[in-house]
């Protein structure tokens, strides 16, 4: 291992952390949803150690991973189409993916422990956006991008689409209020995905990553109605979790360990609060 590859990861992420600051500082200051949110709120610190865990760890064990998975997945479908052909089948089949693959992460218990670190933040602007369990990100990167290795997408292409789904990542997470127009029909807004982080009720609508087509097929779409002075709902989950970077990391495991050990008082099998929450809230379930 030279000097080379040990500092690649920490320069790509001081580069994307220069670029992401500079393109949201200032959105999140001119359009902000919550205008009384705070640049140095709680959990920052926090969400700052999600970011740098994610670039100089866990995104190369989600490109290792993808990489085992490739073998099993490349030229299976592979095929002669055009590469626009091939860049919009891939985008679109990994939205398709991907969306299953989150309500399943909101309806069984067992990945919602890892889903709900994500949701723990309560407050959200770009650097909350990277608030998540290793073990919930390579499993949604491999979901995202399985059908575009089976469609044989050439890797470069491959690299585009990924840092495209990443930076509308952010953006979706940002403190941001943005009007997207017609663009609203391409591509989901901050607005749809802050009500998906919604606390104190069932989480049933936008799972969409990219699009918002898939909720508004498969009736889980939902724009929340935000008024002049902003989003005003409060956000997180209400199951008591730990703040710590480690912690969280940890805690996943132990309840997953808890639940293996006394299914029957911890409730193992029993469906994410989500889905509990779903029979008895009044919540819009689209
Ligand atoms: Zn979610």
């Amino acid at each position: 291992m030279t000097l080379a590859t040990v500092l690649a990861p920490a320069g790509a992420a001081l580069l994307s952390l220069a670029f992401l600051a500079a393109v949201f500082v200032p959105l999140e200051r001119a359009l902000p949803a919550r205008p009384a949110q705070r640049v140095l709120r709680a959990g920052l610190a926090i969400d700052a150690l999600f970011f740098a865990g994610q670039y100089l760890v866990w995104n190369a064990v989600a490109v290792h991973v993808i990489d085992l998975t490739r073998p099993l997945l490349a030229s299976r479908l592979a095929t002669s189409l055009p590469v626009p052909v091939l860049v919009v089948l891939a985008v679109l089949l990994g939205d398709l993916v991907v969306y299953w693959f989150h309500r399943a992460s909101h309806a069984w218990e067992p990945l919602w422990r890892f889903h709900a670190v994500h949701h723990t933040a309560t407050e959200l602007d770009w650097v909350a956006a990277h608030r998540e369990h290793p073990v919930d990100g390579v499993l949604t990167q491999v979901c995202m991008n399985a059908p575009a290795i089976l469609l044989g997408v050439p890797p470069a292409v491959l690299g585009g689409i990924v840092a495209f789904r990443a930076v509308w990542a952010v953006l979706i997470h940002a403190n941001v209020r943005v009007p997207l127009g017609p663009l609203g029909w391409l591509f989901g807004s901050p607005a749809l995905h802050h009500f998906h982080h919604v606390k104190g009720r069932a989480v049933t609508h936008n799972f969409a990553n990219l699009g918002p087509w898939l909720d508004w097929l498969f009736g889980t779409h939902h724009a929340p109605e935000v008024g002049v002075s902003g989003e005003t709902y409060p956000l997180g989950v209400e199951e008591p979790w730990p703040r710590g970077y480690l912690a969280q990391l940890v805690h996943p495991f132990v309840l997953l360990a808890r639940s293996l050990s006394a299914p029957s008082r911890s409730g193992a099998g029993s469906p994410a609060p989500s889905t509990r929450a779903r029979s008895s809230s009044s919540t819009r379930a689209p």
